[in-house]
């Protein structure tokens, strides 16, 4: 197919708390450059948490930057080395700059092909599972693996990781002790798989914690708030228990001296989904593994609402006033 010389993206050309920095714009479509590069029309991209830390400056971004980390479409040009796709296959991928009609990946590692009979409404449940499943399902393996009986703290546990790891913990017969700031999101969360509810604008986390394990405190953490819940979350563990801090919705946790996991010898990880998928047979073994749970049914995407590209900044106020529950996907224009 002929590729149009420009494009719509979304962008930001600042930093900032505020949303002023967002733009949609005509921008260069790109081209192939170096033979292992493949080139995608977007269908649908997830939005993630992320987004807005690079728009905040929490995590470095050279501007102009294209937002988005992950998309579903059809492959539009590849370089003369790439042997395992080709020109009209459908794929769910992950990389930069997918808030976009046009994405280059620089090779097909984290290009996942999918079959010529996928349908549309599988399309939307592959874009917005991609980042967040991954995470939870590399998280509940690699970061700690989560084993029947464990007791699991999980925070922002009805957002879009949070419902699927939920769904996880529940198939691997942990108990769930999940952690949101409203009784609504609670009993989602409750649908999802979480034992018991805790709702951290009424209840103290610690105290409740502390209640539900018979004062053992739980095996596994799961933060991703950040900066807030640091304190509470060490407190929250038991002796020999695994801290896994995986995001900063809150703003990230300070700089702490590290004698301070001594007196229950915790263990912490700061990881990234990108450092278990890093390797093409990484990326494909859970990407098949996650496809599976969701065509079978076992994995419940839940859609918190389907927004336009142009309106992207509606979606970023949303997620960030923490208002949604679930995942919100941006349909590209064709
Ligand atoms: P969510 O849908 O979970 O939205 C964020 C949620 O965080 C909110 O709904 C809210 O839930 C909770 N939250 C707690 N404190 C705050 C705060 N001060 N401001 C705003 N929200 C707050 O987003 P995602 O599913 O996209 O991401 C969840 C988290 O996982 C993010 O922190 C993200 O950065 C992290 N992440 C990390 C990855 C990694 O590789 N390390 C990969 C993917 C995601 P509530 O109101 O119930 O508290």
């Amino acid at each position: 197919m002929s590729i149009p010389q420009s494009q719509k993206v979304l962008l930001i050309d600042g930093l900032s708390e505020g949303y002023e920095v967002i733009k949609y714009e005509d921008f260069a479509t790109p081209i192939i450059v170096t033979d292992d590069e493949v080139i995608i029309k977007n269908r649908y991209t997830g939005v993630n948490y992320i987004e807005s830390y690079f728009r905040k400056g929490i995590y470095p971004a050279e501007l102009p930057y294209v937002l988005g980390r992950e998309a579903v479409g059809t492959v539009v040009a590849i370089g003369k080395s790439v042997r395992d796709l080709k020109v009209g296959d459908k794929v769910s991928y992950i990389a930069g700059a997918t808030f976009a009609q046009f994405t280059k990946v620089p090779n097909s590692t984290h290009v996942f092909k999918l079959p010529d009979t996928t349908s549309t409404e599988q399309l939307k449940l592959y874009a917005a599972g991609m980042i967040q499943g991954l995470t939870a399902l590399t998280f509940v393996n690699e970061a700690y693996d989560v084993k029947k009986g464990d007791y699991v703290l999980l925070y922002a546990a009805a957002g879009g990781v949070g419902l699927i790891f939920n769904q996880l913990l529940r198939m691997r017969g942990a108990h769930t002790i999940a952690v949101a700031s409203t009784n609504e999101k609670l009993s989602l969360a409750k649908e999802n798989g979480a034992e018991f509810l805790i709702n951290s604008k009424e209840d103290n986390i610690l105290e409740k914690v502390q209640q539900i394990t018979k004062g053992n405190g739980v095996d596994v953490a799961f933060d991703s708030v950040g900066k807030d819940t640091f304190e509470t979350t060490l407190s929250c563990l038991k002796r020999k228990g695994t801290f896994v801090s995986y995001g900063n919705a809150s703003g990230p946790v300070p700089p702490f001296p590290l004698s301070r996991l001594s007196p229950k010898n915790i263990r912490l990880l700061r990881p990234q989904l990108f450092g278990y998928v890093a390797q093409a047979d990484e990326f494909r073994h859970y990407t098949e593994e996650l496809i599976s749970l969701i065509d079978s049914g076992k994995l419940n995407i839940k859609l918190f609402k389907i927004y336009q590209l142009y309106d992207y900044v509606q979606a970023a106020k949303d997620i960030e006033s923490r208002s949604t529950t679930g995942k919100l996907i941006l349909e590209v224009p064709q």
